[in-house]
């Protein structure tokens, strides 16, 4: 199969590297097609493509993987490998629960498990506000919390709600995000970990010499204008 982006030697896919949706090149493309008579159902097919791509940022070579089924409401499911692993900084965190959840939600998104992966999200934003001190049942009530003790400003306090109604969406009515539609979810979350969790302690532990105090009997007044 020759599909429109092949033939024009171009298709979006997720670079392991970048870890973002890009551009990529099809360095080269093979598909296998089956069809089959269902009784009751009729004539059924399905495509299995195969490419290999280059990603038009980086260069790095993955594979693609794109399955199509004749009777799937559902846009071809999409899967992309190597997978990007978790940031190398989830080692980093103090609270091995937090490690364990993160290493599952990137490994249910890298499996293509995007209703598990986006569950796994809002279950780690939730997580890490408890570990900043949130105090609540709810999310609305952490993300009041948050914005009192100053470690969220109200752009993020809507940012982070946003966020969370989609895993709570993915959690209670089966919502499946789209592959970038998880990108941002998990970006999202990824980079509030980071800010409070992992920064914050980095920064704190920069040692650097102070800065020297002024000789006595020199005033600001008393040197020479330039
Ligand atoms: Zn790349």
């Amino acid at each position: 199969m020759t599909s429109a982006s092949d033939a024009s030697n171009t298709c979006d896919g997720h670079c392991p590297r970048c870890d973002q949706n890009l551009n990529a090149d099809i360095v080269a493309s093979e598909s296998c097609r089956e069809s089959w008579n269902q009784p009751g159902l009729g004539s059924l097919s399905e495509i299995d493509t195969y490419r290999i791509l280059r990603c038009r940022g980086c260069k790095t070579l993955y594979v693609q993987r794109m399955y199509w089924f004749s009777e799937s409401q559902d846009p071809p499911h999409v899967t992309d490998w190597p997978s990007p692993p978790a940031p190398d900084w989830v080692g980093q965190l103090d609270d091995h629960t937090l490690q364990n959840l993160l290493h599952e939600v990137y490994g249910a998104r890298n499996a293509g498990h995007r209703v598990l992966a986006a569950i796994g999200a809002r279950a780690a934003l939730d997580r890490a506000m408890v570990l900043n001190g949130a105090e609540g049942a709810s999310f609305r009530e952490k993300f009041k919390a948050l914005r009192e003790k100053g470690i969220i400003s109200e752009t993020e306090k809507r940012m982070l709600g946003k966020l969370t109604d989609a895993g709570s969406a993915a959690a209670h009515r089966g919502w499946s995000p789209k592959r970038e539609e998880l990108t941002t979810l998990i970006d999202g979350m990824k980079s509030f970990l980071h800010r409070t969790l992992v920064l914050k302690s980095a920064v704190n532990a920069i040692s650097h010499p102070s800065r020297p105090k002024k000789s006595k009997g020199i005033s600001d007044s008393s040197r020479p204008s330039q």
